[in-house]
């Protein structure tokens, strides 16, 4: 009997739509849907209680699945995330699957290629290839279990390689088709390390534990947090349950894959961006069936669906790319914490250098604080130092006490680290004789100039254009690039170093697949005594031989508009304060400064980052600004400025006026124009959460009628993280 069926769809629209259906497929499983001239793959929400009679309803034209794509705890937290965003869920849902499921390809394996030792690869000693190293490795490998392509990435072994054993007779490729679930008990490879006191204390708490709990494990660089996932892991994946670990977007090193390999001998997926989409959806297929024991991966995993989830980790949760910036824009570790909650199982957060919230969050007890206060082994605290420039000549942005510093620690034989926040030459292009600037004609921005790619590049839109030979005011030809960045930094050190090769580490120089992970490892085999990066450096990497890191350039951070700049300086300190130094080698860390007085610094260099961030924390209470108050952010863009602040005055225009609510705005974005178009925003502060989804819940269906909202482009930020 034909039934009416409620959907939610892939579309923008805050509404979900009805169909016939044969028969009423279980909620949460994939239907392909006529929708306009177009067709689309959609989830069923269940029967129709109130179907819309008000237009022609279509009927479903398949029902993909035979059951639900997600196990209960999952589509809850979908429905959870949609109604805290206030995001339409069928776009929520798109965000959580792979690709392939998002076109409408069975949730089920296919056949994929796979790797393993001929009878005569079988009977070889890998030793024999004593000068094919690549080769050596790969077979050994594959002589202790077959591979699939996946893993041969994963593992970064070499192609060249493969082909070669291939040619030799020695392996072969086999077509193969993964049974829908494979079984794996916990053996534990290598030893585990004596834990310190604190460790074996946060490694007790997390076990003991009778209730659902988040922790925040703050500990530096170098701390062994690592080594407390992988304890508390082992309880989890002895009881036959799955970890779910996220990490920055570039924050998993080959070097830590390799440690959890190293120690659990079970199926470790990841889930990154180098992966094809059948690997995606095979990786995503084998958590679903539990069939992976560990699974790793950035952001968006946190939708992955467990067979038997035991527990979440959230490594470096502080960092800014588990916040999604457009469409849906989750929080992963926000929602890690939900998930938790629904999965009944612990969350760990870890972190050097925790974000406020979840430093406020653990103050207040609603999360459990582990602390480990020392760096693990050996290794001693970095010596910090505060370097004043006022009235300094400074060379690339170097000041000279700094490049004797440099000197002492590269002729010690040991490496240096650079940050410096701005790729490319130099952020603009001057002209001598008039003051001209060449000015990106679609943004408020100026052009950065790149002598590499000889172009001046705007890094908001991505317009190009070559280097100018001329003045456009005054015909002038003394150009000059003003301020520095890391391609001129790297130039300058090359004349002031010759001895010592530069390594830069930025955008432009990791665009090329792989090149970011062979220049990790190159750092931190020590073939370059020089580094010099943006903060892209500062991610989760640990470069043994560092002795001496420097920040160049934090002024901006100091005297910021955006309220979380003295968050992300303090983080950004702490991060490079923990890469310098070892055992037997003690770090320093230099900052430069023309404040050197500021608070702030002396807070944080004096004191600590704990310290910094409950004196910074304090300092939001008294100003009611996040975690002490509730943001939600519209923004809203279009080519024609009096369109958005009219769209924006008419959205201000439907909030209540009440003490507790505050509408800040239309105010122009940081960047007024970018690409051409004009953006505000319009700031929505509240006390409390409720009232902040009270008032969304009230105000939203209404802006569907607003004629000023067709004008322009607008979205809705609940949580916002920089504005
Ligand atoms: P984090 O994750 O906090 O940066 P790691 O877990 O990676 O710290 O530990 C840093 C270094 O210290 C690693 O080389 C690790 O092997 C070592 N280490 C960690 N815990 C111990 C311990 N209890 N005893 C000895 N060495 C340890
Ligand atoms: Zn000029
Ligand atoms: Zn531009």
């Amino acid at each position: 009997m034909t039934t009416i069926i409620q959907t939610a769809l892939p579309v923008p629209l805050p509404r979900l739509f009805d169909y016939d259906c044969e028969q009423l497929p279980a909620v949460g499983v994939r239907v392909r849907v006529p929708f306009g001239n177009r067709e689309l793959v959609g989830v069923c929400l269940g029967q129709a209680l109130a179907p819309d009679d008000s237009f022609q309803r279509k009927a479903v034209l398949e029902v993909i699945d035979d059951e639900p794509l997600w196990p209960q705890p999952v589509w809850r937290l979908l429905e959870w995330a949609a109604d805290y965003y206030h995001h339409p869920l069928g776009d929520v849902i798109q965000n959580a699957m792979p690709v392939l499921l998002r076109q409408g390809e069975r949730a089920s394996y296919q056949a994929t290629t796979r790797y393993q030792v001929t009878e005569q690869g079988a009977q070889q000693s890998p030793n024999d290839l004593k000068r094919a190293l690549q080769q050596q490795r790969l077979l050994a490998a594959l002589q202790q279990k077959p591979l699939l392509s996946r893993d041969i990435r994963m593992q970064e072994f070499s192609p060249s390689a493969l082909k070669a054993l291939q040619e030799k007779g020695w392996v072969e490729a086999v077509e193969h088709i993964p049974a829908p679930v494979q079984s794996w008990s916990l053996k534990i490879a290598a030893e585990p390390l004596q834990l310190n006191p604190e460790q074996a204390l946060a490694v007790a708490a997390i076990g003991a534990a009778k209730k659902q709990q988040t922790y925040l494990l703050e500990g530096v660089t170098g701390s062994g947090k690592t080594e407390v996932y992988l304890q508390a892991m082992a309880d989890v994946l002895r009881r036959g349950q799955q970890v779910l670990m996220l990490v920055p977007e570039i924050g998993l090193t080959p070097q830590t894959l390799k440690r959890f390999q190293q120690r659990f001998d079970v199926p470790i997926v990841m889930l990154h961006s180098a992966l094809t989409d059948r690997e995606r959806l095979d990786a995503w297929l084998d958590a679903r069936a539990g069939s992976a024991a560990i699974i790793i991966g950035t952001r968006s995993a946190i939708f992955t669906p467990c067979k038997a989830l035991g527990m979440i980790i959230v490594d470096e949760e502080h960092d800014g790319s588990l916040k999604q910036q457009d469409g849906f824009r989750y929080h992963a570790r926000d929602i890690a914490v939900m998930r938790g909650h629904e999965e009944q199982v612990p969350v760990i957060l870890g972190s050097a250098t925790p974000s406020f919230e979840t430093l406020n969050n653990a103050l207040n007890k609603r999360y459990a604080h582990l602390q480990l206060s020392r760096r693990a082994g050996q290794a001693k605290p970095a010596r910090h130092v505060v370097m004043d420039i006022k009235n300094l000549p400074l060379k690339a942005g170097l000041s000279q006490p700094l490049l004797s510093l440099m000197r002492e620690h590269l002729e010690a034989g040991q490496q240096v680290l650079l940050f410096l926040n701005r790729r490319g030459f130099a952020p603009a292009l001057l002209c001598h004789e008039c003051g001209w600037l060449a000015q990106c004609r679609r943004c408020d921005a100026y052009y950065t100039v790149h002598q590499g790619s000889r172009q001046l590049q705007c890094h908001h839109c991505g317009a190009q254009q070559p280097i100018p030979k001329q003045c456009h005011d005054c015909g002038s030809t003394q150009l000059i690039g003003r301020g520095v960045g890391t391609e001129q930094l790297e130039q300058l050190l090359q004349e002031q170093f010759p001895d010592y090769p530069v390594l830069r580490i930025d955008r432009d120089s990791t665009r090329k697949k792989g090149s970011l992970q062979q220049h990790l490892q190159d750092a931190h085999d020590n073939k370059y005594p020089i580094l010099v990066g943006t903060q892209m450096l500062a991610k989760g990497h640990h470069f043994p031989d560092v002795t001496l890191a420097a920040l160049l350039d934090v002024d901006g951070a100091l005297y910021s508009a955006d309220f979380r700049a003295a968050e992300r300086l303090g983080q950004m300190f702490t991060q490079v304060a923990g890469r310098a130094g070892r055992a037997s080698k003690p770090g320093t860390v230099v900052l430069q400064t023309h404040h050197p007085e500021h608070e702030l610094i002396q807070d944080l260099i004096n004191n600590g980052y704990g310290h910094f961030a409950q004196t910074a924390l304090r300092e939001r209470q008294l100003t009611y600004l996040p975690p002490f108050s509730q943001h939600a952010l519209f923004r809203a863009e279009a080519n024609n400025a009096e369109a958005v602040i009219a769209a924006l005055e008419a959205i201000a225009a439907l909030f209540p006026q009440r003490d507790d609510v505050i509408v800040l705005g239309p105010i122009p974005a940081v960047m007024e124009r970018r690409a051409g178009r004009y953006r505000y925003q319009l700031l929505i502060q509240t006390q409390q959460r409720g009232m902040r989804a009270q008032l969304l819940r009230y105000v939203l269906p209404q802006l569907e009628k607003l004629p000023q909202l067709r004008k322009v482009r607008w979205s809705l930020d609940i949580d916002p993280q920089d504005f």
